[in-house]
């Protein structure tokens, strides 16, 4: 699809103000390219440099995390928190450890945060933050001092009404406890609700772990719903084996699907059984060891293959839960061939503009990030609700919540596509129904 030409110029805009942001160019396009169909039916969003405001972050904050490490060495990392929008409250959106991370890619995923925490329907803006630090390897004591260093300059950036960050690749219960530590050190405040993904005897919400995988495999089930289909012995694959992935699988093994292949930034394992998800939750929560390791545990009847890629494997439902264009056209054309009826985007726009297109133009139903992801932050907001009132809900009642939010996102996603005149397409509908709930909240509040 093509950026309608009311739009060009904005775009052009974007891409010139932030050169060489990729990821960032990549989102904003994809989103601009929905919205033609928005301003040709009310003007009014092209007015008052509404999409131009939109797109530009309100504040982006670069740091300096210097740390020491286990031999005495001081280390240095940059740290990021871009506070994207708060149109429609806090600023709302994880923090990222791993290698990769530069502006371009907090403010991408500041951006998708904004309109996936608008989908949610709930009170939460859009941020997100990061390190380039590479946990990787580091012993305990070295992830503390680095959390402690990086609260340390962060603090004075968040707050319950302000900014409340939660995990994201690499960062998980225990990062959050150091640095939830740290934030009531400096702070003198048990305030709860500044983080969430909190381990649940100091403020954590029941199901808020599980709640990404949960929510996406509920989208996925809904949206294959509307074609008579549901998860029982069809052969999933899932891409990743962290919190998101391993959450996905538990859902969809419920669900009556078969797990056939999971995988890391190393290699993936085909497990025809079914994968054991226990056998993974040991190896990556337990020992936190490679995904290699479940062929070597396991052994017979199953594979660890590290050249090639994890879509290789025929499946009816691919759900890529690892990171960013990890899916490539490659890949998409290799699944279309192989099949796929519906793919489900578990991280933050892990198929690449190509691969959408070749499964949208293949009949294949695709949920995007923004939609089918959004289970993890709102449970997030569930966690501030409960941190409000001071409460803590049962997993049945927080999963219940869950479910009907998912539920009511999709169908948010599916009417709008349809009012818009593309029946099926999920990724205008997400982008539409969040931007319009962004784009009401921020013309209400004056030239902001
Ligand atoms: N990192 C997750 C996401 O991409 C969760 C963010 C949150 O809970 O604030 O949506």
């Amino acid at each position: 699809m093509n950026v309608d030409e009311k739009l060009e110029p904005i775009l052009a805009e974007v891409l010139r103000r932030n050169g060489g942001e990729h990821e960032f160019h990549q989102a904003v396009r994809e989103v601009l390219e929905s919205l033609g169909r928005v301003i040709a039916k009310h003007p009014r969003y092209a007015e008052n440099a509404l999409i131009e405001r939109i797109c530009e972050p309100e504040r982006q904050i670069i740091f300096r995390v210097p740390w020491v490490d286990d031999k005495g060495q001081v280390q240095i990392n940059r740290g990021f928190r871009v506070q994207f929008n708060s149109a429609l409250g806090p600023y709302k959106g994880g923090i990222r450890f791993h290698p990769s991370v530069n502006i371009g890619i907090i403010k991408f995923l500041g951006f998708e945060q904004t309109f996936k925490n608008a989908l949610t329907g709930m009170p939460i803006g859009g941020g997100k933050g990061g390190s380039d630090f590479n946990p990787r390897g580091r012993s305990d004591g070295e992830i503390m001092r680095f959390c402690q260093s990086l609260m340390t300059e962060l603090h004075r950036h968040l707050g319950e009404y302000t900014d409340v960050p939660a995990g994201d690749i690499g960062v998980g219960g225990r990062e959050i406890g150091y640095m939830f530590g740290q934030y009531k050190r400096l702070t003198n405040r048990y305030e709860a609700g500044v983080l969430t993904g909190k381990a649940l005897f100091y403020g954590g919400s029941r199901a808020r772990k599980e709640a990404t995988g949960y929510g996406a495999t509920y989208f996925v089930q809904r949206m294959i719903a509307t074609k008579g289909l549901d998860f029982e012995g069809k052969r999933v694959t899932v891409s990743g084996s962290g919190n998101v992935a391993i959450y996905t699988m538990e859902k969809v093994i419920e669900f009556g699907g078969k797990i056939v292949a999971c995988s890391d930034s190393n290699g993936y394992v085909v497990d025809e059984d079914g994968i054991d998800l226990e056998l993974v939750k040991e190896i990556k929560e337990v020992r936190r060891e490679r995904i290699s390791e479940y062929a070597r545990l396991k052994g017979a009847g199953t594979h660890y293959i590290e050249a090639g890629s994890v879509w290789d494997v025929p499946c009816d439902v691919a759900m890529p839960s690892a990171t960013q264009n990890e899916l490539t056209g490659k890949d998409a054309r290799t699944l279309v061939k192989n099949g796929v009826l519906a793919v489900g985007e578990g991280a933050n726009m892990p198929c690449t503009p190509e691969a959408v297109r070749i499964f949208q133009e293949a009949g294949v139903l695709f949920a995007p990030g923004k939609a089918a992801n959004a289970g993890g932050v709102a449970t997030s907001a569930l966690e501030m609700q409960q941190n409000a009132s001071r409460d803590s809900w049962t997993f049945e009642q927080t999963e219940a919540r869950l479910a009907t939010i998912m539920q009511a996102i999709h169908d948010r996603c599916a009417e709008t596509a349809e009012e818009y005149g593309t029946p099926g397409d999920y990724v205008l509908g997400a982008n539409i129904a969040g931007f319009v709930r962004v784009a009401e909240a921020m013309d209400a509040l004056g030239v902001i």
